[in-house]
C-alpha cells in the first residue's frame, strides 16, 4: 500500500469532536478526588478510586470510549430501570403499575418507607426495585434471575456475568434490604419467599458491566428500546418510555428534582460508581468512577453529565424544531413538467391547467408538526386535482405524523384530490406502514420515480380536458417540430431519404458510445432516452425526433429504447448533410428549430435545479 501523505495521516488520526470532548472531561475531572467509595457492601470498598472511564453511544450505533471504559464494575442500582421495563413487558403494565407507584419520594435510595397505600413510591428506590424483582420472581421462580440477566445482556449487546464476590458480600450484609423485603411481604406487595427475592435482587445488582456497556444500554433506552449496536428491539417502546419517565422523576433519588432541573437528562446512578444517562432520540452515556457523593452517585460521573448537558445545551426541555424544513420543493408542472416531450395539443392542455398538478418534495422526518405544516401549505393555494408527494428523501415517519398523514389523505379524498406518492420502495418498512395508513383510500397512487408520477398525472389532465394520447397514430414529417417551416417540396425531398424502421417493445434502438450517424423521426409508438446509469432523460412519442444530436456530436451519449412497438423514419447523417447543402433555407430552419428545442430543454433543466435550491 502507498504510504499516506502527512496531511492524510493527520486526517485519519484526527478525532471526532465528541471524542475530544470526552477526552477533555476525562482529563479535567480526573483532578476531582472528593467523595467516598461505597463500603456498606464490604466488597465494593475494594474498588480502586482512580478508575475513570466514559463512553457515549450514538443512536446510529457508534460508541465513543475514553479512559477505563472497559473496566468491569457492578451495575447496582442502574439495573433498576431495566428490570422495571422487563417487569412491565413480562407481567403486563396493569400488574406492575398496580403494585409500584411512580411518584418521587424525595428519599434516599435505601429508605424503608412506603407510600400511603403501603406500596413502594417508585421503582427507582430499593423498595420499588425489590418489589419489581419480587413480581418477576413470583411469576418465574427459579428462572427469574436468568431472565433478568438475559434482558440486561440484550440491552448491553453482550453476555453479562455476575461478580460472585460482590454478590456474596451484599448477601451477607444486606439486612436493610431484607427488612424492606419483609415490609413488602407484610403489605402483600410480594408473596412469600423474601429470601428468594432478595437473592435475585442481590445477584441483579452484582451483574458486571463496563462504562461502554452502560452507554449502549442507555442508548437503547434513548432509542425506544432498539439497541443501536445490535439492532435488536429489546423491550417494547411502552416499557421504555415509562422507564424513562420514572428515571426522570426519581432516577437520582433525593437529588432527582435538582438533577432534572439542572441537567435535564433522564439518569440513574449505582453505588458501584456507574452513572447512566439516556437522552431520548439522541444518545446514551455511561461513566464509571467509584467515589460517591452523599446521595450515592459518582462525583465525577455527575460532572461529566453536567458538562455534556451544558456544553452542548442538551437539556431535554430546551428544544425547538422548525417543521418548515420538511418541504424542500413545492411547484407545479408549469414550472417543472415531466421529461415526456409532449405534442402541441397536449402541451396546450397542460399549459392551461398547469396548477392542477402540484408537486411537493419532502425531506427528513414526517412528524406531527411537519405533516400539519404540509397540509396547511396545501390548503393555502388553489386546490389542485393531483398532489404528488415525493418521499425519496423522507427518512422516517413518527406515529403521530403517520396518523395525521392518513387524516390529511382522507380530507383530500373527500375533495376529489388524487394523491400520488413517489419514492417509496416496495417491501420497505415505510411502504408497509404507508399501505397500512392508506389501505382504505381509493385516491392514493404510487410510482417509484417522481418523473413517472408527474407524467402519469399529466396524462390524466390531458384526458380530463378532452385530449388524447394515441401512441398508435402515425404522424407525418410535417408535424415534426424539428422540421417546422419547411416547404412541402423540401419535406418530400427529405422523405425520399427515409427508411422506415420498426421496433419491438423494449428494443434498444441506439446505444451510448455508438457512432452518431443517423437521425430519426418517430412516426408511431414511444421511445425513451436514458443515460447509461439508468437516469431517464426524456420520453418521446410520435411526431418527435430522436438521435438528432447527431447534428452536433460524433458519438451517442445516451441509449434509446422503444417503450412499445414503434416506427421511425431513419435518415442517414451523410444524406441529411447533403440535403442541407442542397436546401440552404431549410437547413437554416432546421438548425434554428434545433436551437429552440435545446433551449426548451435547458429551461426545464434549470427550473429543476432552481426549484431545489430556492424553496
Ligand atoms: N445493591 C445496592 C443496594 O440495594 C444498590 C443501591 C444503589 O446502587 N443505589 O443497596
Amino acid at each position: 500500500m502507498k504510504p499516506l501523505s502527512p496531511l492524510a495521516t493527520a486526517w485519519t488520526r484526527s478525532k471526532p469532536p465528541l471524542l475530544r470532548f470526552l477526552d477533555n472531561c476525562l482529563s479535567e475531572f480526573s483532578a476531582e478526588t472528593s467523595g467516598h467509595v461505597a463500603d456498606y457492601i464490604p466488597e465494593l470498598g475494594k474498588a480502586d478510586p482512580a478508575y475513570f472511564g466514559i463512553s457515549l453511544a450514538t443512536l446510529d450505533g457508534h460508541v465513543y470510549e475514553v479512559g477505563d471504559s472497559r473496566v468491569p464494575f457492578t451495575i447496582q442500582s442502574m439495573s433498576k430501570p431495566f428490570v422495571f421495563a422487563l417487569a412491565l413487558d413480562l407481567l403486563g403494565a396493569g400488574k406492575v403499575e398496580g403494585a409500584i407507584g411512580v411518584e418521587p419520594s424525595g428519599d434516599p435510595f435505601n429508605s424503608i418507607r412506603l407510600n400511603s397505600e403501603n406500596h413502594p413510591f417508585n421503582p427507582m428506590v430499593n423498595a420499588g426495585a425489590i418489589a419489581c424483582t419480587g413480581l418477576i420472581y413470583d411469576s418465574k421462580g427459579a428462572e427469574a434471575f436468568e431472565q433478568i440477566r438475559l434482558a440486561l445482556s440484550r440491552f448491553a449487546g453482550r453476555d453479562l456475568s455476575v461478580d460472585e464476590a460482590v454478590y456474596a458480600s451484599e448477601s451477607q450484609t444486606g439486612d436493610r434490604n431484607r427488612a424492606i423485603g419483609y415490609l413488602l411481604k407484610t403489605n402483600a406487595v410480594i408473596s412469600d419467599n423474601v429470601a428468594g427475592v432478595l437473592d435475585v435482587y442481590f445477584r441483579q445488582c452484582a451483574v458486571l458491566v463496563t462504562a461502554r456497556d452502560i452507554a449502549v444500554m442507555a442508548a437503547t433506552l434513548a432509542n425506544r428500546g432498539i439497541n443501536p449496536v445490535t439492532g435488536e428491539q429489546v423491550l417494547s417502546a411502552y416499557a421504555i418510555s415509562r422507564t424513562l419517565s420514572v428515571m426522570t422523576s426519581s432516577g437520582m433519588y433525593d437529588y432527582a428534582g435538582e438533577w432534572i432541573y439542572r441537567i435535564g437528562i433522564p439518569a440513574k446512578s449505582g453505588v458501584g460508581g456507574g452513572i447512566l444517562a439516556a437522552l431520548p432520540a439522541r444518545l446514551g452515556l455511561g461513566s464509571y468512577s467509584p467515589k460517591l457523593d452523599k446521595h450515592g452517585s459518582s462525583v465525577r460521573g455527575i460532572k461529566v453529565c453536567e458538562a455534556l448537558s451544558s456544553h452542548y445545551d442538551l437539556h431535554m426541555l430546551n428544544r425547538s424544531d422548525d417543521a418548515r424544513n420538511v418541504v424542500i420543493a413545492d411547484y407545479d408542472i408549469g414550472k417543472s413538467p415531466s421529461r415526456r416531450v409532449r405534442r402541441p395539443q397536449e402541451r396546450e392542455i397542460l399549459a392551461a391547467h398547469e396548477q392542477e398538478v402540484r408537486i411537493i418534495e419532502l425531506v427528513g422526518t414526517l412528524s406531527l408538526s411537519a405533516v400539519d405544516y404540509i397540509s396547511r401549505r396545501l390548503a393555502g393555494r388553489m386546490r389542485p386535482q393531483f398532489v404528488i408527494f415525493d418521499l425519496h428523501r423522507v427518512t422516517s415517519t413518527t406515529r403521530a405524523g403517520a396518523r395525521l398523514v392518513a387524516e390529511a389523505f382522507e380530507e383530500l379524498a373527500a375533495l376529489n384530490v388524487t394523491v400520488v406518492l413517489s419514492g417509496v420502495r416496495r417491501a420497505s418498512k415505510e411502504w408497509n406502514s404507508l399501505r397500512e395508513w392508506t389501505a382504505e383510500l381509493k385516491n392514493v397512487r404510487d410510482f417509484y420515480l417522481l418523473d413517472t408520477a408527474i407524467e402519469w398525472a399529466e396524462d390524466q389532465i390531458v384526458y380530463r380536458y378532452g385530449g388524447s394520447i394515441d401512441f398508435h397514430e402515425t404522424t407525418e414529417l410535417a408535424e415534426q417540430p424539428l422540421l417546422t417551416g419547411l416547404s412541402e417540396e423540401e419535406l418530400t425531398d427529405l422523405a425520399s431519404l427515409c427508411t422506415i424502421r420498426t421496433y419491438q417493445s423494449g428494443a434498444k434502438i441506439l446505444a451510448a458510445g455508438d457512432p452518431a450517424d443517423a437521425l430519426y423521426f418517430l412516426r408511431s409508438g414511444a421511445v425513451h432516452v436514458t443515460l447509461p446509469d439508468g437516469v431517464r432523460l426524456a420520453t418521446l412519442t410520435a411526431g418527435m425526433a430522436f438521435g438528432e444530436m447527431a447534428l452536433l456530436e460524433q458519438t451517442r451519449s445516451a441509449d434509446v429504447f422503444a417503450d412499445m412497438a414503434a416506427t421511425a423514419c431513419e435518415v442517414p447523417l451523410k444524406d441529411f448533410e447533403r440535403f442541407r447543402k442542397q436546401h440552404p433555407r431549410a437547413s437554416e430552419c432546421i438548425m434554428r428549430n434545433l436551437a429552440q428545442l435545446l433551449a426548451d430543454r435547458l429551461i426545464v433543466a434549470n427550473a429543476k435545479v432552481d426549484i431545489l435550491t430556492s424553496t
